[in-house]
């Protein structure tokens, strides 16, 4: 392994947490009767818990570990509105009038963050510069083109195609086929937005247990539920599973049909300003068509590249990841190479077979799962949904509300699987790279 990336104060954990660090929250006594219980506390659960609590329902949430130890303080900070079901749309399974709806509620996703930071004051280095996303190949470049328009149309992404001649203007790199700016996209801090919600939810009146794992649930003959825990049992009239990239075995029937893959993320030390200025000239967010994704941007000082993906699709240790990431960064970025990374972390995100997300109901439980990668705005929306959703104070359905949630005969929660699906999308890439 190549030492000599990792500067001398180097850690294994995220950049995020030198802002704040989750910790666990006073012990609460276990509530035995509560009209809603919430399992995780995420960007999902708390988004729930904090509607249902203001609209006065009694809110409990449990959360296994740390609130906040999840996804949702280590990801990479990047919201965007409706580009990863775009996505979707642009590896062609569905139609344009299929992927409209989808479209129409990712927008509202960006809208529903957008306000509520607007509306709180948080303040979470929410930057709302666009984003660029580099074609791997001129195949990806030309399909592009073709998507611009319906993003428009039902995303409102204000989307538009840079020519590779013109990407100079966009990111200080030749590395891709040109790309496509999506205006109506932001990056924040997301560790600083998740202690926001949570204070916010605190002050709401929500119930929350830390270090409080959910190992059982049964429904009664009157359709309550009981949840087992390490510290006692609670009662719940309804109960929302909000647990994404870390659904376990206490919910075989959600675990079967999420899968947990590991993303990867490090961060660089302060960078000489002309330097960081050059990356990243509107202080866009960035990631590509490539099947091994990569995603980054500014931290939101402007100072180092916080830079994300998919090192390894097995689950590692961020330190074996860190030179595999680094050498995407200098792939992208030449002129970073020397830099010296100061963090390496990891934290799980939750594919769904059909890569759509998802909320619902399944087996009598609520639940909002699946970010497919791309949750801060998303998870956060599926999270209000679903409570208005148990409020019953819904307008129309929200088109990630769908009866059928795809599993598979073969796949029941073991992902042995994934370094064999790395090294295919490898190999894709590579071809796609040398023939288009
Ligand atoms: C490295 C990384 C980079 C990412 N980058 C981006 C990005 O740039 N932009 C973007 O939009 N999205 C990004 N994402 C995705 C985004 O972070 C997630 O979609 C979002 O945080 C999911 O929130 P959540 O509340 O659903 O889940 P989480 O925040 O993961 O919370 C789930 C919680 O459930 C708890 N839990 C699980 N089982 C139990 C149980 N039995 N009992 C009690 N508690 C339980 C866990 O402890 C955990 O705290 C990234 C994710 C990762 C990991």
């Amino acid at each position: 392994m190549d030492t000599a990336i990792f500067h001398k104060d180097f850690k294994a954990r995220p950049f995020w947490w030198e802002d704040y660090t989750p910790q666990a929250l006073p012990e609460i006594a276990l509530p035995k009767d509560i009209s809603v219980a919430i399992v995780g506390a995420g960007y999902t659960g708390l988004s729930a818990a904090l509607e249902l609590a203001r609209q006065g329902v009694e809110v409990l949430v449990l959360d296994a570990a740390e609130p906040g130890f999840g996804a949702s303080t280590r990801n990479g900070g990047m919201v965007s509105g409706g580009v990863n079901v775009g996505k979707r749309y642009m590896s062609k399974p569905m139609t344009a009038d299929q992927a409209a709806p989808f479209l129409n509620d990712a927008a509202d996703a960006f809208t529903h963050i957008e306000n509520l930071i607007a509306r709180e004051r948080i303040e979470c280095g929410w930057h709302k510069r666009g984003y660029f996303l580099g074609a791997w190949c001129q195949s990806h470049f030309d399909d592009m083109a073709k998507k611009v328009a319906l993003l428009n149309a039902e995303a409102h992404s204000d989307s538009y195609i840079v020519p590779r001649e013109a990407q100079r203007a966009e990111i200080g790199s030749d590395y891709y086929f040109g790309g496509m700016v999506v205006g109506r996209a932001a990056h924040l801090q997301p560790a600083l937005y998740y202690k926001a919600l949570l204070g916010l939810a605190l002050k709401a009146g929500v119930s929350i247990a830390s270090h409080t794992e959910v190992t059982g649930l049964s429904q009664n003959a009157d359709s309550s539920w009981v949840l087992t825990t390490p510290r006692g049992v609670a009662r719940a009239g309804e109960v929302v599973i909000a647990t994404n990239g870390y659904t376990g075995g206490v919910t075989p029937q959600l675990r079967r049909r999420v899968v947990p893959v590991g993303s990867y993320i490090i961060a660089t030390e302060e960078l000489p300003a002309d330097l960081a200025a050059s990356l990243s000239p509107r202080n866009r967010s960035f990631a590509d068509t490539r099947r091994v994704l990569t995603y980054y941007r500014m931290s939101p000082d402007g100072k180092r590249l916080i830079f994300g993906g998919r090192a390894k699709f097995g689950h590692t240790d961020p330190v074996t990841t860190a030179p595999l990431l680094y050498q995407f960064m200098i792939d992208r970025f030449p002129q970073l190479k020397g830099t010296k990374i100061t963090h390496s972390w990891t934290g799980n995100v939750a594919f769904t077979l059909d890569e759509l997300p998802h909320m619902g109901k399944f087996d009598g439980l609520h639940y909002a799962l699946g970010c497919n990668g791309s949750g801060v705005a998303m998870m956060s929306y599926l999270g209000h949904q679903t409570a208005l959703k148990i409020l019953g104070k819904v307008n129309r359905v929200c088109a990630y509300d769908q009866s059928e949630f795809p599993s598979h005969p073969l796949y029941t929660g073991s992902t042995w699987f994934l370094p064999l699906i790395g090294y295919w999308f490898r190999t894709r890439d590579w071809v796609d790279r040398l023939w288009n």
